[in-house]
Order: C-alpha cells, then sequence, then structure tokens
C-alpha cells in the first residue's frame, strides 16, 4: 500500500493544545463577563493558585470586590482548608504594586527603566524591537528560522501549559526550562524510573514514615499535612523526620535525627543493608515485583554498607539506624519512606530518591493502601489543534549539559552554557511566564550576566519582579482571580476534576495568558513566515505553487488560528464529550466533579467529609494483574501487598537495577560515592535553604498579608557556635560564599546541627517595584553555589560552603 502525503500535510503537524479565551456569559449570570452582579454577594467557585496543591475556594464577590476567600469542601485533595497563604491570595490580586499595563524598557537593561505601552506597541516591540534591543523577526532571521534561538522559561501553574505549548508547538523552540530542576527533578525521575511513576505517600493511612529533608509543616500546609499531624506521636502513625534542623514538622514527630548535610543516600544505604541482612523484607512482594532484586543484595551487602559505616559518614548511631529499619519493615506495607518535594539538594540526590524507593518496596509498600499509591485519573475529552513545522529548527542547547536533560532541561546548565559560550548554536533571546528566574536561580551573578547577553527578554507576569527588571518587553497577566483557567482532572485515591472560574474581571490593562499570546499571535506570525520562507526551500516551493496566503494557512503558521475558541467553549467541550452535560454544569457551579460526587460526597461533622466511599478508593491502580478489595478484611495486609503488580517500568516491576544508567556510566544501583560529598572545612558551615508556609517561593515576597506573619528571614546558626563568634539574636551577620555574599540578621538556635547554617527561601528581593519586598531580608540563591547533580542536571543547593562574620 502506497501512502501519498503532500507538501501540505508536511507542513502540518497535530497537538493538542489548552487554550484560553475571553470570558463568556453562557452558563450563569455571577461568571459573566458584562453582567458584573452588583449590591449583591455572590459566591464563585475557584482554585487557590498561591501553591501547587491547588485547593478549591469559594470567592464572594460583593458589587465587584473580591471580599473574602473560603475553602469549598468539595474537592478532596483540599478537603475543607485554605492555608494562610490561599487566604491573602486576595492580596495578589489588590496589590498596589502590581503590573498593569505593558511595558518596554527605555535604559540600560536592568536599570529598571520602562516606558508604559500600548499592548499592540507591545507585541510591535517584541516582532521590531526598538532602538535599545533587538525583536524576534530580526533574531530569528539572522539565525536562519532556527527557532531553538528563542529559548522559554515557565513556573508551575494551570497557565503553564497554554505558554509552554505556544512557544514549543506553535512558535517552534525547542529550548525550555521549567522549575523542575531547581525543585523536584531528582525525586520525580529517581521514583519515576524505579517504581513507575512518583506516586502518592498515602499518609492517611501509613503507620511509619520517615520524612528527610521534607518539611511539610513549613513547607507546604495542606489538609493531608494536618491529618498526618492528627496521627503522630501514639495516635496510630510513627513519624521520624530526619532533618539537620528540628523544623516544625519534627516538632510533630515521635523522633528527629539531626543527619549531616548530604550524607541521606547513606543513612538509605544502611538501613537497607539491615533489612538485606536480616531478611526483614516482604519477600512474596520482592519475588513477585521486583527486577534485579538479588544484584542488588549482593551490591549492598558487599559494599558493607553497614550502619556503623553510616554512623561515621551521617553522624546518626548505628543502632537508632537498626531500630528504625526494624521498625519500619514492621509497619509494613503501611511504611513510606516519603519521597520529597525540593530535592534539589546534593550531588547525590538522584540515587538517594532511587534508594529511598527500592527501600519502601522491600516492605511491598507500593501500590497499596497506606504506602505510595498512584491512584486514578479521570479522564478529559480532547481539543486538538494544527500546528506548522518549521525545517531549521534545532535539537535543544543544553543535551551535553547532564547525562539525561530530558523535555524540561538543566536551569544552571543552560544559563551556564550560554554565558560560557558553550551552546552549539546562539540563544538569543528567553520568554519567561510566571517564573522569576533572577531570584530562584543558584547564583544570581551569573542569571543577571545571560540576560544581559540576550538580544530580547519578554517577561509575562503579574508583579514587578526582579526578572521584570531584566526584561526587554514586560507583558502584565492579570491574576488567578480574573481568568477561566483550564479544567483540570487531579489523580490520586479519590479522583476529582476541577475548575478555576473567573471570580472578577480582570483589572487594569491585564490580560489572561491566553488572550496575551493570541494577540501576539496575530502580530507575529505572518512576519515570520516570511522569514521563514527566505530559509526553507520546500516551504518556498509551496508559496510558488499554492500561492502565500494558501500556504500561510493550510500549513497552519496562522497562529492565531490556534485561539479561535475561548477557554470556556474548550472547558466545556473536554467535560461534556467524557460526562455529559449535567457534569459540566455542577464542575461550572461547584467547581469540583466526579462520577457519583451526589451520592458519595457526605457531611459526618463539622469538619469532616466523605468523599469516596472505601470500596471505592483507589489505593490500587485499576489496570494491574490484581485488583484489590481494601475492606476485605480477611485478607492480609501482606498478602495485598505481595500480590503482583504492573508498574509503569521497563520491566512492569520495581527496577533495583537499571541498564540504561550503566550504558550512560552512570552507577546502575544506588551507590555511596566519597567523592561526591562536600565535606565543611573547620571554621566553616555548609549552607541549606528551604521553604516557608507563609511564603510561596519569591512570587509572595511583596505580600504584605503574609509579611505581616514572617516579616524577614533570619540566618539559623547553631547557638554554640554563635556564642563563640559573639553572635547574638539579632546581630547582623555578613554570610559570604565563593559566589556572593548578603546580610541577614542571626537566629542563635539549639535547632540546628553544628557547621550547618540555614534561612529561608523568598526573601532578599532586588526590585524597587516591589515596596514590602524590596532588599527585605537576604535572598539565597545570591551565595548558592551553581552545583550540578550530574545525571538529570538539577541543581545541588546544600553544597555550598560559607563563612560567617557578624557585622553588626
Ligand atoms: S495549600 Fe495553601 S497556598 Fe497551596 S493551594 Fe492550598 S490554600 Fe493555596
Amino acid at each position: 500500500m502506497q501512502v501519498e502525503i503532500s507538501r501540505r500535510k508536511f507542513l502540518q503537524g497535530s497537538v493538542a493544545l489548552s487554550i484560553v479565551g475571553r470570558s463568556s456569559a453562557t452558563v450563569t449570570s455571577m461568571f459573566a463577563e458584562d453582567k458584573e452582579p452588583s449590591h449583591s454577594t455572590v459566591k464563585i467557585a475557584t482554585l487557590c493558585e498561591m501553591c501547587v496543591n491547588k485547593c478549591a475556594a469559594w470567592a464572594s464577590v460583593e458589587n465587584g470586590v473580591l471580599k473574602k476567600l473560603d475553602p469549598n469542601p468539595l474537592f478532596p485533595k483540599s478537603k475543607n482548608m485554605l492555608c494562610a497563604r490561599g487566604d491573602a491570595g486576595i492580596h495578589a490580586l489588590y496589590d498596589p504594586d502590581r503590573l498593569k499595563y505593558p511595558l518596554i524598557r527605555v535604559g540600560k537593561k536592568g536599570e529598571g527603566k520602562f516606558r508604559r505601552a500600548t499592548w499592540d506597541e507591545a507585541y510591535s516591540a517584541i516582532l521590531n524591537g526598538t532602538e535599545n534591543f533587538k525583536g524576534l523577526k530580526q533574531i530569528i532571521d539572522e539565525e536562519k528560522d532556527n527557532r531553538s534561538t528563542i529559548s522559554y522559561c515557565a513556573g508551575e501553574g494551570m497557565g503553564e501549559h497554554t505558554f509552554t505549548q505556544f512557544m514549543g508547538d506553535l512558535l517552534g523552540s525547542t529550548n525550555f526550562v521549567n522549575h523542575s530542576s531547581i525543585c523536584l527533578k531528582t525525586t520525580i525521575k529517581g521514583y519515576g524510573l524505579t517504581l513507575g511513576a512518583y506516586g502518592k505517600a498515602d499518609m492517611e493511612n501509613a503507620k511509619y514514615v520517615i520524612m528527610a529533608g521534607a518539611n511539610r509543616a513549613e513547607a507546604i500546609l495542606t489538609p493531608d499535612t494536618m491529618d498526618m499531624f492528627k496521627r503522630t506521636r501514639g495516635r496510630g502513625l510513627k513519624l521520624i523526620v530526619v532533618d539537620p534542623r528540628y523544623t516544625n514538622t519534627a516538632v510533630h514527630a515521635d523522633k528527629w535525627l539531626g543527619i549531616k548535610v548530604g550524607t541521606d543516600l547513606a543513612f538509605v544505604l544502611a538501613l537497607t543493608y539491615v533489612v538485606l541482612k536480616e531478611v526483614l523484607y516482604n519477600k512474596a512482594f520482592v519475588h513477585k515485583n521486583m527486577n534485579g532484586f538479588e544484584r542488588y543484595k549482593k551490591h549492598i551487602l558487599e559494599n558493607q554498607y553497614t550502619p556503623e559505616w553510616a554512623e561515621k559518614i551521617t553522624g546518626i548511631d548505628a543502632d537508632t539506624i537498626k531500630t528504625i529499619a526494624r521498625d519500619f519493615m514492621a509497619h509494613a506495607p503501611r511504611a513510606i519512606y516519603y519521597q520529597g518535594r525540593r530535592t534539589a539538594w546534593s550531588k547525590q540526590d538522584f540515587q538517594l530518591r532511587r534508594a529511598q524507593a527500592i527501600f519502601s518496596a522491600l516492605g511491598g509498600g507500593i501500590d497499596v493502601k497506606g504506602g505510595i499509591v498512584f491512584g486514578k485519573k479521570l479522564p478529559l475529552g480532547k481539543h486538538t489543534v494544527e500546528v506548522p513545522i518549521y525545517a531549521n529548527i534545532q535539537r535543544r542547547a543544553d543535551k551535553k549539559e547532564a547525562t539525561f536533560v530530558g523535555t524540561s532541561g538543566t536551569w544552571i546548565g543552560f544559563r551556564n552554557m550560554i554565558i560560557e559560550g558553550r551552546s552549539p548554536y546562539p540563544v538569543r533571546s528567553m520568554f519567561c511566564y510566571k517564573q522569576n528566574p533572577m531570584q530562584s536561580v543558584p547564583n544570581i551573578a551569573k542569571t543577571r550576566k545571560m540576560f544581559e547577553q540576550m538580544d530580547l527578554v519578554v517577561t509575562i507576569d503579574t508583579m514587578p519582579s526582579d526578572t521584570v527588571m531584566m526584561s526587554d518587553v514586560v507583558l502584565p497577566e492579570c491574576t488567578y482571580l480574573e481568568r477561566e483557567d483550564p479544567v483540570k482532572s487531579f489523580a490520586g485515591v479519590q479522583p476529582a476534576i476541577v475548575l478555576r472560574n473567573k471570580v472578577i474581571n480582570p483589572l487594569y490593562e491585564t490580560k489572561p495568558v491566553i488572550a496575551i499570546l493570541k494577540g501576539l499571535s496575530e502580530k507575529i506570525s505572518k512576519p515570520l513566515f516570511e522569514v521563514s520562507m527566505k530559509h526553507d526551500a520546500s516551504l518556498k516551493e509551496a508559496v510558488e505553487d499554492d500561492g502565500f496566503d494558501e500556504t500561510y494557512e493550510d500549513g497552519n503558521f496562522n497562529l492565531a488560528l490556534a485561539y479561535e475558541h475561548t477557554q470556556e467553549e474548550i472547558n466545556k467541550e473536554l467535560i461534556e464529550e467524557e460526562y455529559g452535560e449535567k457534569a459540566y454544569k455542577t464542575l461550572k457551579e461547584k467547581g469540583v466533579f466526579y462520577p457519583e460526587m451526589d451520592s458519595y460526597f457526605k457531611k459526618i461533622s463539622e469538619n469532616e467529609y466523605i468523599y469516596y466511599p472505601e470500596d471505592k478508593k483507589y489505593y490500587t491502580t485499576p489496570g494491574g494483574e490484581d485488583k484489590l478489595n481494601a475492606e476485605d478484611t480477611c485478607i492480609d495486609e501482606r498478602e495485598i501487598a505481595s500480590l503482583k503488580k504492573n508498574l509503569g517500568t521497563h520491566s512492569g516491576k520495581v527496577e533495583c537495577y537499571l541498564p540504561v544508567m550503566e550504558k550512560n556510566g552512570i552507577d546502575p544501583m544506588p551507590t555511596w560515592k566519597d567523592e561526591q560529598y562536600t565535606p565543611t572545612p573547620k571554621n566553616k558551615f555548609k549552607f541549606i535553604t528551604g521553604r516557608h508556609a507563609q511564603q510561596t517561593q519569591n512570587s509572595t515576597a511583596n505580600n504584605i498579608m503574609l509579611l505581616d506573619v514572617m516579616k524577614e528571614n533570619y540566618l539559623w546558626i547553631n547557638k554554640k557556635q554563635a556564642e563563640e563568634r559573639g553572635i547574638k539574636y539579632g546581630d547582623i551577620v555578613e554570610v559570604k560564599s565563593s559566589v556572593g555574599k548578603v546580610y541577614i540578621k542571626a537566629y542563635p538556635t539549639i535547632k540546628i546541627v553544628p557547621d550547618v547554617v540555614f534561612y529561608v527561601h523568598g526573601f532578599g528581593s532586588e526590585s524597587s517595584g516591589l515596596t514590602f519586598g524590596y532588599r527585605n531580608g537576604a535572598s539565597d540563591n545570591m551565595i548558592i553555589e551553581d552545583t550540578i547533580e550530574p545525571v538529570f542536571g538539577s541543581a545541588a543547593m546544600h553544597e555550598t560552603i560559607v563563612d560567617i562574620k557578624k557585622v553588626g
């Protein structure tokens, strides 16, 4: 059979694209753009965007003004809770420092001098440049239509996909970097390659949890965090916290182990040694579900990863390690070595996460109640648009910056490659969306250099961040409370679909990201198509044969066509296709939908709810060989855990040994490397950083409601070592590394192990556009060195050695 492919078809591709358009008045008047409710309070279902959890909320709107955000109890993930950051979302909307209209740079880059512009002027500046910077047309032409010369970055959020699909599929760039390599990439990859997916720790039913470095009480105060703490300290869940700091999470734990920074891998290997040596593992589970187990066992035992060996490295005594290993297995399979969130710590992070995953699996706590579960994801319908194909796009530029770079890139590697001239082709521009690399990537001086070097920097944001200050064109996005976002399906034991409705109309001249991209597409599509024609012989021929307009439209080079439908229309289509009209109506009105919600959802006390009956929960992912009945008390838990799984790994089993790593010169099994451990020289300190429950990275640096709770950050320093240096509470100290220095107030405390200092991330902005955030406290990335974890190119943020000096 012969398949004929026309040139026109060759020029086309097709991908699913989520797009957001202007809100329409299709459902109820409360959502109508042109029928703002007056003289009454209405409650609109929305979703918080102040962190990754996306808790469901009710917004009370009075005469077009958002008065209050309350929790919406219908969403199983967020139950009936909004944290302090969620409440403070109201300030994200009404912050007087917000970006209000498009800006075009007129001063020197980084100087913060801009002129107010119309949207059309801003789009023109992006396309054609100004006397101060070059535009897309010139850059892409000079790079012979290699669209990868335009890089892009994005932070986590419900609009991220909309932006990345525009930059990647429509504009044609391959050079994307996101927060992953400065956050959770090593744990996603470590668990993904070992268990098939990162999974979710079933804290509600676990009986034993080891939580290392993950500070749930301070970093992400979600309902499951609170529920977990209700069960610790003799109430059903034994919690072991391993952390160089005695954190607020440690306060709720049954035991705190003050580990030396960067030695967690040695700790897990020693736990594994005890379990293997004493044959404490779940033999049935191991036999059926672990690939390469015998090899791993030999590796651990022969390398003598004994508790005594680990004691010298970690500072945790051997007997404690033995006790924890035995306790863990005694509680398995309801025993979890918690996966962790921001795992950008050390050069050995990837192997650490692999070792944790394998350790949990030894107890059988995978895909089972009380263990690491994968749950179910409710399907959504599809919405597709056609995309163009560009002939001269290059592969991503940072391929050689780590062994496996992947599609989310390596932030440090990417930036350093550019400023150190290692890029295989010039990367001359960056579009930033909802990310502030100037504050979030280690070694700020180098990030500044990268932006200075670029011909065009465009930032889409709501606030005048430090990255906005380094931009040529600034496009003001409306906040999450002023737009409808793509509908989202959350996988889990109790899966649900959620929708963020628009609460009020966009303030000032701001727009949702999709409207911004639509306007930009209308401006740039044709001129950039002309550039493509110059450098693509096939395209030129198509134009000669079929005509300019036909090739332009049929080849999908008119990027604005991707935005023919509004977000409301698309959301409606995605839901109705799968679940019908009634489901969409429910979702629109209540913000949450899952099949049988009407009969399943029950309020059982003032603040307790049932979402799914126990026998309908997805503790085991459907599709495995054995569908478990979690309620069947006749089945012994260890037997449940021993049933054969069908994991998403290469072999379908837990992978103890990874040949793909071996082929690439990486240890196929978790292995401790002395040479990858950074010792702390005498009289110096290792610096660590962390998150705070009242701040979301640096995006809340200016949020006065949250600053009211925590005004600035302090340097945690061991009390004895502070005394030796004459440092008292509130003294100003200089913290100096090889890449920078900061001045910060001291907090001497016994709650941190010696030779380690800490301060929380999210402070020390340098943008003068932030009334409250400007130079408030100290920025961690000003002093964190740009060390890379070599396997996936993640940042290794806990490898920096600093000097501490009292200065005031
Ligand atoms: S945990 Fe807090 S900040 Fe995060 S989504 Fe929920 S309410 Fe918002």
